[in-house]
This record gives structure tokens, sequence and C-alpha cells, in this order.
């Protein structure tokens, strides 16, 4: 297999000069953050004082770690590093509340993020005469147009054709010659689904590649789409905290995703001693970006699970490999592509007066999609209403949910009592997509 590169010194640098690299940039990054509303006096209260003060790689450590919740804190502007006027770009993802967690970039940020995609892209053997279709949502999200604009660096053409509307994907692909798709794992098996209601077959199309990401997926899916369609699947790893997709992407060889650690620096913990764990065993992700001048962010904990894969890979890429991300360790659910937190749903339930005290989250399959199912028990005075008031408030329950999830989910009328009540810590979410 000929091995492509994008920038084949910067893949290829030895360990020796990358941890050089990675301190140079932790130092800077360091300093930016104590520009910071957020940073500048939790840097302080560490002994972190200037950049000087990290002297190794392993004072690392001596950082704190950053969540989501942080973030929150600092909307909008709490870890912003450089004047407004500075900023060319924002990204948001939803939270747990209300407040997304924004990132910001400057034209070098955007710069350096843009090109570490197109390394990404390049190492799954994609070229300039590729033709690139972008399902990922554009807007806010990071999937579509961070992408997008790592594909463009390349020379390839993009079609931003944003997500949903199957009839027009269909079209798109084949009047354009669609070779590379970027898309959920799970709207590419919805999207196999509809082929026969189009008349299509995979063998009509010219598709060599799909990207898939922004949910948790397994080996077997994975598996699956390539047989279906008759194509390649890498799987794309990303947040939009990090700078959204391009931060790990799977090599010709598909056997784990490559982080480029020139830009981010990864560890493993222990979600409960937050201690480090050797590389190869399993812990949370937490990362650190050493190329945003906007917006640094230390220590982030990712809360996805994964290991780390010790060794060189076969493509000869220096930089350490991620395992495919088992799972989270806290409890937000991804409900095709979409994060949700069950807090965002319990706020809206249980801040209207019909419904009573309890309530009960599943998700389930639906073919390929994710289905969220409310189930709502109402108040005993309620009951005694009209049925056409209960729709109302069924298709009112609905729009609220809609309004804070951005999903559409299918709302349950209960009686009081009917849910089960769990003894001790309520069990109010079933996920059992994965049974
Ligand atoms: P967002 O910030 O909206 O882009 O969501 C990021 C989250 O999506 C990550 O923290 C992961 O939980 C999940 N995610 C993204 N890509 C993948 C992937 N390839 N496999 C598993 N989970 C993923
Ligand atoms: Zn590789």
């Amino acid at each position: 297999m000929e091995i492509k590169y994008w920038n084949k010194e910067i893949e290829k640098i030895s360990r020796e000069e990358l941890d050089k690299l990675q301190l140079e940039r932790l130092q800077k990054t360091v300093g930016q953050a104590l520009k910071t509303e957020y940073y500048g006096s939790r840097l302080p209260a560490a002994g972190i004082n200037s950049a000087a003060d990290i002297k190794s790689l392993a004072d690392l450590r001596r950082l704190p770690f950053t969540t989501k919740i942080n973030l929150r804190e600092a909307y909008p502007f709490g870890m912003l590093a450089v004047p407004k006027s500075e900023v060319v770009r924002m990204h948001a993802s939803s939270g747990t509340t209300g407040k997304p967690t924004t990132i910001y970039l400057t034209a070098d940020d955007l710069a350096r993020s843009t090109d570490i995609t197109t390394r990404s892209v390049v190492a799954t053997g994609a070229g300039s005469d590729d033709v690139f279709q972008n399902m990922m949502t554009y807007g806010l999200f990071t999937g579509g147009i961070v992408l997008h604009y790592g594909v463009e660096n390349l020379g390839a053409m993009v079609i931003p054709a944003s997500s949903g509307n199957t009839a027009r994907q269909f079209q798109l692909m084949k009047d354009f010659n669609t070779t590379i798709i970027h898309a959920t794992p799970s709207y590419m098996l919805y999207l196999y689904s509809r082929m026969d209601d189009f008349g299509i077959k995979p063998s009509d199309l010219n598709l060599k590649k799909a990207f898939v990401g922004a949910e948790p997926h397994s080996e077997d899916v994975r598996k699956k789409i390539e047989k279906l369609w008759g194509i390649d699947v890498y799987n794309s790893y990303g947040l939009s905290e990090m700078n959204g997709p391009g931060l790990a992407f799977e090599c010709q060889y598909k056997d784990c995703m490559h982080v480029w650690e020139d830009a981010y620096i990864m560890e493993i913990i222990d979600p409960e001693t937050l201690e480090p764990v050797p590389d190869g065993e399993e812990g949370e992700l937490v990362l650190t970006i050493l190329v945003r001048d906007a917006m640094p962010l230390i220590r982030y904990r990712t809360r996805d699970l994964t290991r780390i894969i010790p060794g060189e890979c076969k493509c000869g890429r220096t930089h350490r490999r991620l395992a495919r991300m088992k799972g989270r360790s806290d409890d937000m659910l991804i409900i095709n592509g979409v994060n949700v937190f069950p807090s965002q749903i319990e706020e809206v339930v249980m801040r209207m007066k019909e419904i009573g005290t309890n309530y009960l989250i599943v998700v389930q399959k639906a073919g390929p999609l994710d289905k969220l199912i409310v189930k709502v028990e109402l108040t005993r005075e309620i009951l005694t209403d009209d049925t056409r008031d209960l729709y109302a408030l069924k298709a009112r329950i609905a729009e609220s949910l809609k309004a804070s999830i951005f999903i559409n989910p299918i709302v349950e009328l209960h009686e009081p009592g009917a849910l089960p009540v769990s003894e001790g810590k309520a069990k109010r979410v079933m996920d059992e997509r994965r049974d």
C-alpha cells in the first residue's frame, strides 16, 4: 500500500522532537491561559505564575483539570485569551443547561486547525481528486464546517450537503460522483435502508470511503456499513471543545485513531482517582490543546473512555493512537449524533405542573436510528380532564423538550404510580441500544 502523508516531516517526527515541541507549545499555552479570566486565578492557585514555571512535560500534572461545567461557568468569554477583535471563528456545543459551551479561534488558530484536519483526511488515503460530500450538520456544530475547511485545503471538491434530506443526498452523490461521505454511522445505515425507495444500489454510485464519527459505534457497525455499501469506513473522533473533527482519525490501516500529538497532549486517567493509567489501560481521555491562542483549554476531561495503543503503526506515523471509544464516564447520551443530558429532560418535565413526580427516559434502536421515549406520570388532578386536553399536553411536552434538546421525543403519558420506582438511587434512564 502506498502511504500518503500531508506533512511527512511532522507526521513521522521522532518522539524526542515531539516531546520538545510539546513542551514549547505547552509553555506558550500556559502563558496564554494566564491571560484569561478563568485560568488567570486558577493557575496561580496551583503554583503556576508564568510559562517558565512549566519546566518539563511532567509539570502538566501540576495543572488543574477543566470540565464542561467550568466551560459553562466561563461562558461566554471567561476563557478568551486574545482581544475579541482577533477572533475569526466560534463554535458551540450543547451543554447540560441552556448555556452552550463555546470555543474561539484566531486566524492562525484556524489555519492550524485546518491543516491538522487535512492531515487526518490524507491519512485515510484521500487526495485532491476526491469529491467529498459532507453530511454532518453545518452551523455551530464543528462536524460540518471544520472538516469542510480541511478538505478544501487539500484541494478536493467539497459538497456542503449538511445533514438530512435523503433524496437530495442521493441526487448529489449520483450527479457529482461523490467518492467520500462524512456522516454519523447511524445516518450511513439509515441512508442504506432508504436506497430501495429511491431505486438506488451502492454499485450505481462512485463512493469509495466514509468518515464516520460524532457518536459511539462498534467495530461491528463499521464492518456492517463497509459490507452494505462496499466501501472503506474510517473512524473519526473529535469534540467541539478541542476544535472538532480531525483530532483523531484512522489511517489507511484502519487500526485505531492517530491523535496529532504536536497539537494535543493526551492523558488517560482513572475517572475515580484522577490518577494517570499506563499506556494500554483503559480510562478517561484528558486533552490539552497546544495550538489555540484564542482559547487555551488545559487538561480537559472529555468523559470519553478509551485507551492509548502503545507502539508504532504500520503507516510509520509516530503520533500515538487511541482505541475506539468504549463509552462515557458521565451520563451524557448521544442520540442520533446529538448530545443530550438526562438533566435537560428532567428540567423540562419537572417544570410542567401537569406532570407528577416520576418519569423515565428510554432510548432504543429504531432500525438504524435512535428513538427517544420520554414517559411521564401525570398528577391526579389532570386525569379527570378531557382526552383532547391530554393530546394537547402531550404535544406541549414534546415541543418543550424539542426546544431544549433539539430532537423530537416520543412522549408517553402515564397514570400516577404506573412507572417503576427503584429503591435507593432512581434509575431514570434506560439505554436499550446496546442489548
Ligand atoms: P460534540 O462536542 O458535539 O462534537 O460531541 C463530542 C462527543 O461526541 C465526544 O466527547 C464523544 O462522546 C462523541 N464522539 C465523537 N466522535 C466519536 C467517535 N468517533 N466515537 C465515539 N464517540 C464519539
Ligand atoms: Zn497509522
